[in-house]
Formats: C-alpha cells, sequence, structure tokens
C-alpha cells in the first residue's frame, strides 16, 4: 500500500526543513516514532504504546521569527532553513500558535510606518533580528520580545500603542539587545517596554513564571501528560527527598512537591533558576530549594557529603546527562530515577550506564511533544536492585 497524506503538506516544507515527517499521516509518524525507539530501548524493557496528539497541530506556544532584508531590500520574516542562515519566509506555520504568527505578521507591517528597520546579516546593519512570542494557552497572556541591535528606537511609542491596540490580547512587551555577531537569537541586555516582563502559564494545576530567555516546554497539552506521566513513576508517598535535575523553572520538582518531603532543585541557567524561585513562592510552596550550578557538579558534592536522596527526576537537554552526574547518581543511590529524555540515543547510552550501576527500567513511556518533526520525549522509571 503506498502512503497517503492526510492534508496538504505544508507548501514551504522542503525550503524550511522543519518538520521531517509531514508527509506522512499522523498515525504512520506516531508508529515511525514508536520503532525507532524499541530499536534504541527494547533491550532494557518493553517500551509502551507512544502517546500521541488528538489535534497534532498549532501546538508550539513558542515562536521565532527571524527578520531580515529581502534582495531588493523588503522587510522579510521567517524561519532559518535547516542548517543555514537563509530566511525561509512563513507567515503561518501549522505547527506555530496562530495568535503568535499573526502578531509577527502584523509586526512585520507595521515596522516601515513606524521607522524600524530590519537587521541586515551581510552588511551587520539594522533594526530587528528577531521577534520571539510566546502564548500561554491556559492563561492566555502573550509575551512578545523584540531582538533588536540598539536600546531604543525613535517612534517605540506610537509603534507600541499601534501594536497593543492591533493585539489587545498582549500582556507583555519586553525589547531585548542583541549587537554582537552571533547565531544566538537573545543578548543579555533586556528592558521591558510594557506589563511585568513575563508571562504566567498554568500546568499541573500550578502557575509558572517565564521569562525571555528561560527554558520552558513548547507544547503545553503533551507537557502536562509529560509531567504526570514522571511523577506517577516516581510513586510519591510524601516521606521522600527528591531531587529534580536540569530543573528548568522547576516546573517537575514544583508539581512533585506536594507529595514529598522535600524536593532540591539544579539547573544551569541563572534566569531559569530565579523563575523556579519565584514559582515556588507564587504557588506557596515550601519545602522546594533551587541552586544555579552544573548539575554534575551538584550531584557529585551530594554524594561527597552523604546527602540522601530517594527519588531523582532527570531531564537533561540534548547531549544527556554527563559521565559526573551518572557517576554521582550512582554513589547517592536514590530508590527510584526518573529519568524524562528529549533525545533516545543519549538515552540508551545513559540508561546502559545506569542498568550496569544497578538499576532496572520499570516503565518506558513516549510522549509525542512535537508532531511532524523527527522530536520524541520520552520518560523511564528506574529502580534500583542491587543494595
Ligand atoms: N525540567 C525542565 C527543563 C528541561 S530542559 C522542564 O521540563 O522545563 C534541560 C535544562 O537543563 C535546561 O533548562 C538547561 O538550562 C539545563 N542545563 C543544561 N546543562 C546543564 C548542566 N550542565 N547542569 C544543569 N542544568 C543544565
Amino acid at each position: 500500500m503506498t502512503e497517503q497524506t492526510t492534508f496538504a503538506p505544508c507548501p514551504k516544507r522542503k525550503q524550511c526543513g522543519g518538520c521531517q515527517l509531514m508527509h506522512l499521516p499522523y498515525a504512520r509518524q506516531l508508529e515511525r516514532k514508536q520503532a525507532r525507539l524499541e530499536g534504541l530501548l527494547g533491550r532494557f524493557g518493553p517500551v509502551a504504546p507512544i502517546a500521541g496528539m488528538a489535534r497534532p497541530y498549532h501546538y508550539r506556544g513558542k515562536v521565532q521569527a527571524a527578520f531580515g532584508v529581502d534582495g531588493r531590500g523588503r522587510i522579510i520574516s521567517g524561519v532559518y532553513q535547516s542548517g543555514s542562515h537563509r530566511i525561509v519566509c512563513v507567515d503561518d506555520c501549522l505547527l506555530e500558535d496562530e495568535t503568535a504568527d499573526a502578531i509577527i505578521v502584523s509586526i512585520r507591517r507595521m515596522m516601515p510606518k513606524f521607522k524600524m528597520t530590519a537587521y541586515d546579516e551581510r552588511r551587520g546593519r539594522g533594526f530587528l533580528r528577531h521577534v520571539l512570542v510566546r502564548r500561554s494557552a491556559s492563561t492566555g497572556e502573550v509575551m512578545v520580545v523584540l531582538v533588536a541591535t540598539e536600546a531604543r528606537f525613535p517612534l517605540q511609542k506610537p509603534f507600541l500603542a499601534a501594536l497593543l491596540d492591533a493585539h489587545p490580547e498582549i500582556t507583555t512587551v519586553v525589547l531585548n539587545i542583541n549587537d554582537a555577531f552571533t547565531p544566538l537569537v537573545l543578548g543579555k541586555r533586556e528592558k521591558t517596554l510594557f506589563g511585568p516582563g513575563f508571562i504566567e502559564d498554568e500546568l499541573c494545576a500550578l502557575r509558572f513564571r517565564i521569562s525571555p530567555a528561560s527554558f520552558y516546554q513548547v507544547n503545553p497539552a503533551q507537557t502536562e501528560l509529560l509531567y504526570r506521566t514522571a511523577i506517577g513513576f516516581a510513586a510519591l508517598t510524601g516521606r521522600e527527598r527528591v531531587l529534580d535535575a536540569y530543573c528548568g523553572t522547576g516546573t517537575i520538582g514544583l508539581a512533585a512537591a506536594g507529595s514529598a518531603e522535600s524536593v532540591a532543585g539544579v539547573e544551569l541557567n541563572r534566569d531559569a533558576v530565579r523563575d523556579a524561585i519565584a514559582n515556588a513562592r507564587r504557588n506557596g510552596i515550601r519545602n522546594a530549594w533551587f541552586t544555579c550550578a552544573d548539575a554534575g557538579q551538584f550531584m557529585a558534592q551530594c554524594a561527597r557529603e552523604g546527602e540522601r536522596c530517594d527519588v531523582v527526576f532527570m531531564d537533561p537537554p540534548r547531549a544527556g546527562a554527563s559521565a559526573e552526574f551518572l557517576e554521582s547518581l550512582l554513589l547517592l543511590g536514590p530508590q527510584r530515577v526518573v529519568y524524562v529524555s528529549c533525545n533516545p540515543e543519549t538515552l540508551a547510552r545513559d540508561l546502559g550506564r545506569l542498568t550496569r550501576g544497578g538499576y532496572r527500567a520499570e516503565r518506558i513511556q513516549p510522549v509525542d511533544m512535537f508532531p511532524h518533526t523527527e522530536h520524541v520525549e520520552t520518560v523511564v522509571l528506574m529502580s534500583r536492585v542491587k543494595e
């Protein structure tokens, strides 16, 4: 049987390269991810059927558009072509939040009237480099971050008024200054132009603050499922000392805090740690602490000091956990480790190390956080078998 597409795939699919699987119907995409995970993780235990989305479109609550100029000097916006810095013009994307896309198009159309130029990468000139929009589906709050090369622009006030008039759903606008020759989107300096400078999202019955630079999962519906799965695997009784490693803004640890004795979170990004502390306070959680440090070094210190730790949540970036982290984890010897992974290859490598160190995989649950792309998130419960 030949494979059928369920809808006309995105016309920009080939140029953009962001959706590697969009040519397949969603059910086939899920089968493919499942087979890949079984190949990589099957030797550790049975892989549960991947949890997909009922409506796998417009799920990205964070949208980032690059701004530039075309050959004729006109302002364009869109995404960088995979592996290059060529801008593919995109006004509406099947994965992105529709409100966020509409705001970006409005900004581009308003720019000439307010004498705002777009950054010309080749010449290293111009004002607006990127626009980042985050919308919380649960609270409806919308943050717009204008990434520009300068801290002020002459028609800032009337531009803001016009933007807020066109999009009253915007709750905060931040100007981020990035004047460096860098592939990084955000610069270090920022100035809040309107509202509080952050938005709040509601997840697992808690409120979380999201700042421009902090890491926050982009697919809210599936994130809730992911966290609930992870916390369910931990089987907390209220007596456990929990460590949330690579904790970001503290989401997993804080959602687990109500069923634990205490939660310690560790995270490298200073802004995210600040948000995590604010999130604990905002939700009246008094048994959670957060430290800004490398997770491996923090674990090594906990192991040296003979800390008691019953459950570890770990949610490392794509590179997986460091060797120092894994060795220290084995020294700490928690009863259960719940590994949340965005990269099954490094997950398989790390599970190999933990398995040799006396742990056994009890549950493996994939969650499809990024339909139409190759990415897949997996939650694994490991239990200590050796005393
Ligand atoms: N658990 C969080 C964040 C997961 S993303 C959530 O679900 O939202 C991975 C996080 O690891 C990022 O916030 C990143 O800043 C952090 N990180 C990357 N390298 C790190 C390291 N060496 N030590 C501690 N945190 C690190």
